[in-house]
């Protein structure tokens, strides 16, 4: 009998396995428009509540990857390597650990994505440079890369659409959080663009969509058989989301702390960690003995500006206006500014990272529906980490808009007081990065 959407969907509901063939059949289906988005929901969310076991799941990756052109770069010089991250708040490290490797020597063909759930994506930041153009055809995107030793897209009409498709589905009905839909996500379009080798870095904690370390390893050794079942070597981190990233949230908040980093300066968790991720390309790439002497040669092109041109000369060669990358305070203020003021005195013990990603949507920041349209200027900036002291009366964090009225900012801005507990007492501190999963197993860091 031929396939019929509604009996795929109901098996899948019912907790029955489908086959290889039903996963490539619905994947066909929907990249070419037979099959509509209220549909492929109802599947996501019975995915999502029944999960997909091992044949589905190879199955939907494969079937993603080949929804679109695989491609061969093996005729630009270079062991091509790009990063993932598995989504967090405040994640800006794509921005500055890209051009670090590009100006070490290493090509970096790097398909992102957009704000997924309540965890920001590189693709809208990027678009919150003016006329930054995240949508190369095939020959440019070959052309900036082969120029640049970097370049910076999303998920095309041609590489990995049905990832496009499927993510932004996923964004809007909360379908996120699902290992195998994770996986399939993020490895059809890295194996899409023709790497050859990955880095991978897996959010752990409130921030991130895995809250456990268990889950997060699972995804973690998930992405890393992946990776290396098709050739590319593949290294994952587990890296700790109970804090954002250091300390902007929001896209142009974003680019901006990632050009403080770039510049030399900025968080200390968000240098240091872009270096680590970076060290490890550079090592992958071939242009470093070691991790170590990766990170090295990281530090060195940060301080001679190098990693700084190679992030400017490419969204230049992306169409991007770079006068407010070299001129940060001329970038459009946001029409509305709110502080949250410390009631009391005390120490940061914690912060409920989803609760702030989830405030940086409402201001504007993400999408609650898929044609919502993004306000660049939208965002918090937080003004403490994990183990600070504030003073009653200080600032805690700043929240901007430009789509939101001043009454509607001022009630998100209860949600963010609430989503920074102080307590009286110092706290330990927090580990930046927990494991390494690798071809060869886990290992702690
Ligand atoms: N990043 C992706 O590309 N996809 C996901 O599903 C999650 C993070």
């Amino acid at each position: 009998m031929p396939n019929n959407p509604v009996s795929l969907i109901r098996k899948k509901r019912d907790g029955v396995s489908l086959s290889a063939d039903d996963i490539r059949w619905l994947i066909r289906e929907y990249t070419e428009d037979r099959l509509p988005d209220y549909q492929m929901a109802a599947f996501l969310m019975a995915a999502y509540l029944n999960g997909l076991d091992a044949v589905e799941a190879a199955a939907l990756c494969e079937a993603m990857l080949h929804s679109g052109v695989v491609l061969d770069l093996s005729d630009i010089p270079g062991i091509k390597v790009d990063k993932h991250s598995t989504g967090g708040v405040g994640d800006k490290l794509s921005l500055i650990l890209a051009p670090i490797a590009a100006a070490c020597g290493v090509p970096v063909p790097m398909i992102s994505g957009r704000g997924l759930g309540h965890s920001g994506g590189t693709l809208d930041k990027l678009e919150s440079i003016p006329g930054f153009n995240v949508n190369l055809d095939l020959d440019r995107y070959r052309q900036v890369l082969r120029a640049h030793n970097l370049v910076l897209i999303g998920q095309t009409d041609a590489i990995a659409p049905a990832d496009k498709r499927m993510y932004a589905l996923r964004d809007v009905t909360a379908t996120v959080e699902c290992i195998p839909l994770i996986a399939a996500s993020i490895m059809s379009k890295k194996l899409a663009e023709g790497i050859d080798a990955l880095v991978l870095d897996v959010k752990v904690g409130s921030g991130a969509f895995m809250k456990t370390t268990e889950q997060a390893l699972e995804l973690a050794r998930t992405l890393v058989s992946i990776g290396e079942a098709a050739g590319k070597r593949t290294v994952a981190y587990l890296t700790n989301m109970d804090q954002p990233l250091g300390y902007e949230i929001g896209n142009w908040n974003e680019v901006r702390e990632a050009l403080e980093v770039l510049g030399g300066g900025g968080p200390e968790d968000v240098r240091e960690l872009s270096l680590l991720l970076a060290g490890t390309m550079i090592w992958l790439g071939g242009k470093a003995g070691s991790v170590e002497e990766g990170i090295a040669l990281g530090r060195a092109v940060i301080a001679d500006g190098s990693a700084m041109r190679a992030f400017i000369d490419v969204a230049a060669a992306q169409d991007a206006d770079v006068t407010v990358l070299r001129h940060p305070d001329r970038y459009p203020q946001a029409g509305v500014s709110v502080d949250v003021v410390a009631t009391d005195a005390g120490v940061v013990w914690g912060f409920d990272s989803y609760a702030l990603g989830m405030a940086a949507v409402e201001l504007g920041a993400g999408r609650l529906r898929k044609e919502d349209r993004i306000d660049p200027s939208a965002g918090i900036t937080l003004t403490s980490k994990i183990g600070d002291r504030v003073a009653k009366g200080s600032v805690l964090a700043t929240l901007r808009t430009s789509t939101r009225t001043a009454e509607a900012a001022g009630r998100i801005a209860e949600t963010v007081r609430a989503a920074i507990r102080l307590g009286s007492g110092p706290v330990n501190p927090t580990k930046w990065v927990t494991h390494v999963v690798n071809r060869d197993g886990t290992f702690l860091y």
